[in-house]
This record gives structure tokens, sequence and C-alpha cells, in this order.
């Protein structure tokens, strides 16, 4: 295992699935490519400076052939290995990915380093593959260390475009969308295109004190949600000093205003379970079908939340956010303003 300081030591676990297909020049059919390849179609490889090592299944299978017997073949590798590597990576068709990983996640026990896996909507050596962000991404986390050399992600997890998934809660959610899986019940253990950046920060700043643990629930894949009053400090940045926290907070309240939470429902499609909503509100909702069926197929026993994540994108959060909130403090802006100038902000963010 690598002592401090050394180059991560991670290997790839190649086991199949779509990342994993090249066209043939020749024939223009798409077979499984040959491991030793890899470089020279995901050259950024070398600019992560790793140690690499591989195994591939022989032949690579598509997930749908997958099976308990592969399952085990997956774990006696990474107990075999595990003394000799910092992380694993395995790359895996999407259909049956999250099978894997919650096969995998009940396996391999006491974890201490992390076991990630990945695999991609469009084949490795297309020009527009999310195979690369995500092999890249992957061997990333799986190196990623905090301050005191321990690993920052220490089970089963599924990396895919946005989202780093805890293994045995995530699902496949589309056939299409670079972000395909999604989890269900605080299971996000890292979310947006910042991740990687927090992943290699200090072990004190991860993810902005966010904690997956607190996040029930996220209607729009993709988006930053507004979990619950207890999750929100995770997009105020953490270098803004505590008056304007306080502000930041008090702002939250403001959105979080029942009239503005039955707004944004009734813009956006959200329900929350926890609100008594208004009679405006259901006789507006009602009007439209889609939405009175949605908001009628949430009971008490279901969790999900408003998102506010239309305004709150990531980079907004991390960056023009902060910068809005002292014009917040002074008076400058109303929270209407305020709200009102990250909505066009992220409306420019999204154009990006
Ligand atoms: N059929 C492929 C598989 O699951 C699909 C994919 O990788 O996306 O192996």
């Amino acid at each position: 295992m690598t002592k401090n300081n050394a180059k991560p030591k991670i290997l790839i676990i190649y086991t199949g699935g779509t990342i994993g297909m090249i066209e043939d020049p020749v024939s223009k059919v798409l077979k499984p490519f040959d491991f030793s390849h890899l470089i020279d179609n995901v050259p950024k490889i070398k600019k992560l400076d790793f140690e690499i090592g591989n195994l591939q299944f022989d032949p690579p299978i598509d997930s749908s052939n997958m099976n308990p017997s592969h399952w085990s073949m997956i774990a006696k590798e990474v107990e075999a290995n595990y003394d000799d590597y910092d992380g694993f990576v395995v790359l895996h068709g999407t259909d049956t990915m999250a099978y894997t990983a919650s096969a995998l996640s009940f396996m391999l026990e006491n974890l201490d380093k992390p076991v990630i896996i990945t695999g991609s909507q469009l084949p490795i050596g297309e020009v527009r593959t999310d195979g690369e962000e995500n092999l890249l991404t992957a061997l990333q986390i799986a190196a990623a260390r905090n301050s005191r050399s321990d690993a920052m992600v220490t089970e089963v997890a599924i990396l895919f475009e946005n989202h780093l998934l805890r293994g045995n809660r995530s699902s496949k959610v589309s056939a299409d969308n670079f972000n395909a899986f999604m989890s269900n019940n605080a299971a996000v253990i890292a979310n947006g295109s910042w991740m990687v950046g927090d992943f290699l920060e200090d072990g004190g700043k991860w993810s902005n004190g966010f904690d997956g643990a607190t996040v029930r629930g996220d209607v729009l894949p993709g988006n930053v949600a507004l979990a619950n009053n207890d999750g929100y400090q995770y997009w105020i940045p953490a270098s803004v000093s505590a008056e304007e926290q306080e502000v930041a907070k008090a702002f939250i309240l403001f959105v979080l205003q029942q009239d503005n939470i039955e707004a944004y429902m009734l813009a956006e499609g959200g329900v929350a379970p926890k609100l008594t909503v208004s009679e405006e509100y259901t006789a507006t909702a009602s009007e439209n079908k889609l939405l009175y069926e949605y908001v009628n197929a949430v009971n008490k026993d279901t969790i999900i939340v408003p998102n506010a994540g239309d305004i709150m994108t990531s980079s907004i959060g991390n960056t023009e956010f902060g910068n809005l909130l002292p014009l917040l403090i002074s008076g400058e802006l109303t929270p209407e303003a305020f709200c009102a100038q990250l909505s066009v902000l992220a409306q420019e963010t999204a154009l990006d």
C-alpha cells in the first residue's frame, strides 16, 4: 500500500459494459477494448500520476449477464489485492451495476478503502463519451485521502456523472441521461460538479460540511436539493463570515416560507409532505392533472422535499452566492431582489 506522499495505487477491475466498447475502425462494429489500450483512449490518466494495476474479465461481459458468481469473482479480487492497493475501481455495465454494488457492499465487510463502481452511457472511444469523466473521477475518488492519510470513502459506492452514491442505495434511473443513477433516502455521498475539488481538499472541509446522511431526497436528479433545515450548510461557502452565514440562513427561511414553497411547487411540481397546504394552493394544483396526481401520490410516509436547485446551482453556491451575501447584509438587496439575482445567475450558469 502507498506510504505517505507515494503515488496512490489503484486497481481497476474491468468487467465489461458499454464503457469498454470501441468501434472497430474497419467493420464499425462495437467490440470490447483490450485493457492495455485504455491509456490510448484516456490519455489524461497519465496526468493523475497514479500507479494503476488492472485485471479484466475474459471475455468482458454485458452486465445483463452478470450473476452471483461474477460478484464473488470481483469480491475475491478485491480481497486478494486489498493490502497492495489504496483503492479499487470496478468498470461495469450500467444495466445491473446497482445490483452488483449492493451485493459487493454486503460481501465486502469492514472496508477501510474505497471500492468505486462506474461505467458509462457512451463507449469510451466515442467523442462525446461520459466514460472518460466517469473513469477519471472514479480514480480520483478511489485515491482521495484526508490530511491524516485516511481514505475519504470507505465503502462500496457508485460514481456516475455528478453523483457519488452509496452502493446499496442506488438505482439506474435512465438509459440515456449521463446522470443515470440516483439514490433513495439519504444515500447521496456527494453531489455536484464541485465534488472532486472537495475530495482533494483537506479532510476537514469534506464537501463543505455536506453530510449525505441528512439528505432525505432529491426530486430533480442532478440538481442540488435543499433537503431540510439541517442540510443547508453544504452550499453556504465555508469561507463566509458568521454574520454572512446568519444572513444566508435567514434567506433560506425566507425561501421556505409557506407561500414561497407553494409557488415553487406549482411552478416546478415539487411536493412538501410535512406542509399543510393552503386552499388556494390545492385549487390551483387541482387544475393541473399531472400535478394533481403527483400531489395525491404523496402520503405522510413519503420523504420528498421541495427542491431549490433551480436557483441554487452548485457553481452559484460556491462563488456568486457568497459575493451577493454582503449586499444582502448591507440592505442593498432585499431578499426578493437577492432571489431574483440568483435566478438570473442560475439561468446563465445553466446556459454555459
Ligand atoms: N448493456 C450494457 C451493460 O449493462 C449497458 C451499459 O453498460 O450501459 O453492460
